[in-house]
């Protein structure tokens, strides 16, 4: 019995593991409440999770629509294709549809008609397991586990080692934070423990990422602002994350994607206009207002002679 102990007591934690990031991924998206009904195929087309010696994924949207319920259509036919490695941005109102994109892409739900495709694949040709393993979340706010700081990244892929968690954090620009703490790796985070800012736990999350390693990942942009050097700092530890890896940005602020390779901008369901920042500002549609909207939230009045900073 004592033989069976050790590898019962790495179950049951690996158990708990996988129970906390379901939770982690349902509360995320909301869906606690839910009664979702996605079965898996009965033959399940194989799909490779991670980035190392694997190309990014495709993603595709054709013509879907779907609706939370039977009475009202929420997606009215989107489209649009990501290309391996490619940056696609979703932005617009705030109820236009750009959530309910990143959770059909994860089939949380089934299109009511129309198709979600993976590397050319429907996504109900794939184990769910399989697609989630394939895709990696950074959400708007990040939930900590009451544990230290080193599990909390470290559950990006259960069984890292200490030195892969350490790479982890050193690229999600997180690392030299928990070495200046007393307990550094093994501090106690969550509600019992350290308290994190936004911007520490969205570190976190970011290197959780890194480990987890996705072919594509989705970026869930907070809405609260940072501020400016820790906003830099976020940005240049997405862009190690999303290198080349297939990403799909929720954008709340459009400084942040002005290097993206495709703007869609989402109204009411639909794709309003789509194409670069600068091919949208010329088109002086809705982006640019948008854009002159955002630009002259944030000017500040610059001393004489220098550029008024915009963000
Ligand atoms: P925001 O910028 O505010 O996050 P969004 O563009 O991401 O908005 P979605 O979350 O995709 O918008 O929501 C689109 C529409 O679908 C909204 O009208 C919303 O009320 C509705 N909706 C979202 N989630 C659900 C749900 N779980 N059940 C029913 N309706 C929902």
């Amino acid at each position: 019995l004592l033989q069976l102990y050790g590898p019962l007591n790495f179950l049951g934690s690996v158990y708990s593991a996988i129970r906390t990031a379901m939770v982690d991924l349902e509360h995320m998206f909301g869906l606690m409440e839910e009664d979702i009904e996605v079965a898996d195929p009965a033959n399940p087309f194989p799909i490779e999770a991670h980035l190392q010696g694997h190309q990014a994924a495709e993603v595709a949207f054709e013509d879907v629509r779907f609706g939370y319920s039977p009475e009202r259509e929420i997606l009215h036919g989107v489209s649009f294709t990501a290309r391996p490695g490619m940056k696609v941005a979703i932005v617009g109102s705030t109820g236009a549809g750009k959530s309910t994109i990143s959770r059909l892409l994860f089939r949380f739900y089934d299109t009511w008609s129309g198709t979600v495709l993976v590397d050319g694949h429907d996504v109900r040709s794939y184990r769910q397991a399989d697609l989630r393993a394939a895709i990696g979340v950074v959400p708007q706010d990040t939930v900590l586990f009451n544990d230290t700081i080193g599990y909390n990244i470290a559950y990006g892929r259960l069984g890292a080692t200490p030195a892969e968690v350490e790479q982890a954090a050193r690229l999600a620009q997180i690392h030299d934070f928990i070495a200046s703490l007393p307990d550094g790796y093994d501090t106690q985070v969550g509600e019992r423990g350290l308290k994190l800012s936004g911007g520490e736990k969205q570190r976190v999350a970011i290197a959780r990422t890194i480990l987890k390693d996705p072919r594509v990942l989705v970026l869930d942009e907070a809405t609260s602002a940072l501020d400016t050097h820790t906003e830099q700092e976020i940005q240049a530890a997405l862009k190690t994350v999303s290198a080349q890896r297939t990403t799909l940005v929720i954008a709340h602020r459009l400084s942040t994607i002005v290097d993206a390779d495709e703007i869609l901008v989402m109204g009411q369901g639909r794709v309003l206009e789509r194409g670069t920042h600068e091919a949208l500002l010329a088109d002086g549609g809705a982006y640019a207002g948008m854009w002159a909207a955002q630009s002259a939230e944030t000017i500040t009045p610059a001393p004489a002679g220098e550029k008024a900073d915009v963000q």
